[in-house]
């Protein structure tokens, strides 16, 4: 769940995000380590449905916000209950 504050911009207000909260636990979403600035824990699940042209596309999203405890802990568990999930981590690296 997306807190939304708004902001002062020039001369209008506008509303950005000023916390994330889980879906489960309700505690903030916090993707960076406060003590290594290098780690981070980022849980991304959406579902998009419409239509795409190669020059625009329109339809609608629903973005679910968990933190990387209740992912671990919550969601992991309950998504291996299917039979068909082959949900594993595996590594990756970037350059
Ligand atoms: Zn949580």
């Amino acid at each position: 769940m997306k807190i939304l504050k708004k902001i002062k911009v020039y001369s209008y207000t506008k509303e950005v995000v000023d916390k994330t909260l889980c879906d489960i636990c309700g505690e903030p979403v916090r993707p960076y380590s406060t003590e290594n600035p290098y780690e981070f824990n980022e849980t991304l699940i959406t579902h998009k449905h419409g239509e795409r042209y190669p020059d625009s596309g329109y339809g609608k999203e629903i973005e679910v916000d968990i933190c990387h405890i209740c992912f671990q802990n919550t969601f992991l568990p309950w998504i291996r209950k299917f039979n068909q999930t082959k949900a594993e981590y595996t590594k990756w690296s970037e350059g």
